[in-house]
């Protein structure tokens, strides 16, 4: 028993050892997200948009999604996807769409790391996608699932989205920096918890590489 004591007790050591010398390099640093909605942030709300047909990318976001991946943000689409809990249109049709759009941002040079969708509603769903589900913004579901699953800093991690749910979703998991991107910048938009921007390019002075 002594000797299993002092191996483990010198495992230890080394372990917190390692930390330390790690502690200001990359190797254990959690990593940063910019989370980017999906209608409205990527591409234009055309209203239950699911073909390549329909799919029109807005102005600046592969420039900003560049940016991020250049500073060391992962990528990662937060996107609420009721148009297949209503039966508009399939998982399947939404997944073709979404690795043909995943394609295009690994083209630009902004891979994106993981896409998160909610397919339910609480009320216009059919089946089992009526549900009132914790992924659906503006809860935080998918926010926490990704932060769970790639280890993300929340607090150092930035939101883009063009709904208050957007922004109430980003703030309710703890995000630090939520943007709100709209076509006009009413007066006092910009709270305390959110930023208003009416061009996706005024995203990039929020970005710090490290
Ligand atoms: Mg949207």
């Amino acid at each position: 028993m002594r000797f299993f004591f002092r191996e483990y007790t010198d495992i230890d050591s080394s372990i917190i050892v390692k930390n330390h010398v790690h502690k200001t390099g990359s190797i254990i640093e959690q990593q940063r997200a910019v989370f980017l909605d999906r209608d409205g942030v990527i591409n234009v709300n055309h209203g239950y948009v699911h073909d390549q047909e329909n799919f029109e990318f807005i102005d600046g976001i592969f420039e900003v999604a560049r940016a991020a991946h250049a500073s060391g943000y992962k990528l990662v689409v937060i996107t609420n996807q009721s148009g297949i809990g209503r039966g508009y249109y399939s998982e399947k049709q939404f997944n073709q769409l979404t690795t043909w759009m995943c394609g295009k941002f690994s083209k630009a040079g902004a891979p994106i790391e993981k896409v998160y969708f909610s397919p339910f509603h609480p009320t216009e769903g059919y089946g089992a996608y009526r549900k009132d589900d914790d992924s659906r913004k503006p809860r935080p579901g998918m926010i926490l699932q990704a932060q769970r699953e790639m280890n993300l800093n929340l607090e150092s991690s930035i939101l883009i989205g063009d709904n208050l749910s957007d922004i109430q979703a980003g703030i309710a998991a703890g995000v630090g920096q939520n943007i709100l991107f709209v076509k006009k910048q009413p007066l006092k938009l910009s709270g305390q918890y959110y930023k208003a921007i009416t061009n996706l390019r005024e995203v990039l002075p929020f970005m710090d590489s490290r």
